[in-house]
């Protein structure tokens, strides 16, 4: 089969023919950033809109606090199951996190979301009627109203908390050495706090103030508990969010949680008892709460996967591909080229005495002049299907499929005249005032196939030719008969992985 552009464009990492494109910087490991780096203006925005609507139909639904809705019975067991699955992913995410990077806000925020995401489960466990006939169910709802509020004041006192200590949320990096030993200890203290947790609402059942009653909340709920908890969540979201003096992406989005846990709390209040249509909203917005945070990680991770494909494929100095990336193209050229004969020329290019040049003007400047060198090249290429790498130090190469000699000679003269007319000045070199290249140009015909390190060798070959001279170009077309030209290929040059 033919290669054609658009085959070969899905091949290329980034869809041109090896353009460089901007040098990947390294960055911070993992996805530090999206708790480090200041959130822009279109983040804050979306924030607040995010906010804003959740505020809009709280209003609506608390107008409509005693309306009955329909009723749903899985519904609560299903949204529960999910809130709590998408906390406990939440909470993964973030300790992975904290295991790459060390960043100890990671640590506690993942801890607050485990305790959230534990909660459930006694919760939903002790819900009257909902798992187990109501008969025999573990607790009351008085248990089940006790989880909720503990739930709904770990997540903002461990996050508020947290954060008026250590100020920005980001300042603290653990050593490495510790870092195992920090999640072990938070994992315990988790699950240790669960259980004091699910112990108290349970231990003495009429040792804790009494906020329902005959399934009705009673004035304690309605003026203490309740407000309380709108209180600390909204605390806590305006400490994230406007306290930080730049709010990252993560800080705004945990407030937004933090947020709508306090809207979710607002309509609880207003709530008149299950299956009304603000517990109905209330319950969209727990799992809001419980979502939001794990659907920013989410487009992160796969943010990083594509970063880190990019990184792999590229090279860091100029943009070029690196040789693997070169590698994989030019075995999928060699691949089509047995089911489709086409002709296939190959360049190698090497800087004329640059090692004389970097003795001359320095390292850095020998960087630059790498860098003006690989967009010569690409500027030199006007086909899809060419592609220019680096293949490691002042050396560059080209593959051009479905290019015979006379067109690869054109090409690399092309090439080389290019890098020459930009004239950086190199007062070591002896066969020009400038910066040169060399280039050796295999060229394969049609009917001959030929394997990476027999093309790599025959490259070699021509461009150790070129180099007799310098500044010049070199094609030596692959003759599989020529013994001498056979024994002249050095196998050394082993190809590109
Ligand atoms: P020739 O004309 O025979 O190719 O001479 P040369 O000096 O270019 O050849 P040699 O292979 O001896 O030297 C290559 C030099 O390229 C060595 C090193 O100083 C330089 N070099 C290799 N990689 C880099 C790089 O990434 N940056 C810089 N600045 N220089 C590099
Ligand atoms: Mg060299
Ligand atoms: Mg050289």
């Amino acid at each position: 089969m033919a290669l054609t552009p658009s085959r070969a464009r899905r091949r290329a990492t980034d869809g041109r023919k090896g353009r460089p494109v901007e040098p990947v910087a390294s960055g911070p490991v993992g996805i530090a950033d999206l708790l480090h780096a200041p959130s822009t203006n279109r983040t804050k925005t979306a924030a607040l809109a995010f906010v804003a609507f959740f505020v809009v139909i709280t209003a609506v639904a608390a107008a409509f606090g005693k309306v009955q809705g329909p009723v749903l019975e899985p519904f609560l067991p299903i949204s529960a199951s999910l809130w709590g699955a998408a906390e406990l992913l939440t909470s993964y995410l973030l300790l992975t996190q904290f295991a790459v990077n060390g960043v100890r806000a990671f640590l506690v925020l993942g801890a607050a979301y485990a305790v959230t995401g534990l909660l459930t489960i006694p919760y939903l466990a002790y819900f009257p009627g909902l798992f187990l006939p109501a008969h025999i169910s573990l607790g009351t709802e008085q248990v089940s109203a006790l989880l909720w509020t503990a739930w709904h004041l770990t997540f903002p006192l461990l996050v508020g908390v947290y954060f008026v200590v250590d100020q920005r949320l980001t300042a603290r990096i653990i050593d490495p050495s510790q870092i195992r030993g920090n999640v072990t200890l938070t994992v315990v203290l988790v699950l240790a706090g669960v259980l004091v947790i699910v112990g108290l609402v349970n231990f003495d059942r009429n040792a804790l103030p009494q906020i329902v009653d005959h399934g009705r909340f009673t004035p304690l709920w309605h003026h203490v508990y309740s407000p309380a908890i709108i209180a600390v969540n909204a605390l806590a979201a305006l400490l994230v969010a406007v306290l930080a003096r730049r709010p990252s992406r993560l800080h705004l989005w945990i407030a937004v949680a933090l947020a709508t846990s306090a809207l979710d709390a607002v309509l609880n209040a207003f709530s008149s008892g299950r299956y009304t249509i603000s517990w109905y909203v209330g319950k969209f917005e727990t799992l809001t709460t419980a979502s939001v945070v794990l659907a920013i990680l989410l487009s992160e991770v796969g943010a990083m996967y594509r970063r880190l494909g990019t990184m792999a494929m590229l090279d860091s100095l100029t943009g070029l591909r690196n040789r693997r990336a070169f590698a994989d193209y030019l075995r999928w050229v060699l691949r089509r080229r047995r089911e489709g004969p086409s002709e296939l020329s190959f360049l190698v290019l090497d800087v004329d005495f640059f090692k004389g040049f970097n003795d001359r003007y320095g390292h850095a400047a020998g960087d630059v002049a790498l860098r003006r060198i690989a967009n010569s090249i690409v500027d030199s290429l006007h086909r899809e299907l060419d592609v220019a790498a680096r293949f490691g130090g002042e050396e560059f190469v080209v593959l051009l499929p479905e290019t015979g000699a006379v067109a690869a000679e054109h090409v690399a003269e092309r090439i080389r005249r290019g890098v020459e007319q930009m004239g950086i000045t190199h007062g070591a070199s002896t066969v020009y005032s400038a910066v040169t290249v060399s280039i050796g140009v295999a060229y394969v015909d049609r009917s001959t196939m030929i394997d990476m390190t027999t093309l790599f060798g025959l490259a070699d070959h021509a461009l150790y030719r070129a180099k007799e001279r310098r500044n010049c170009v070199v094609v030596v077309p692959y003759s599989p008969d020529d013994e001498k030209l056979r024994e002249s290929i050095p196998r050394v040059l082993s190809a590109a992985e």
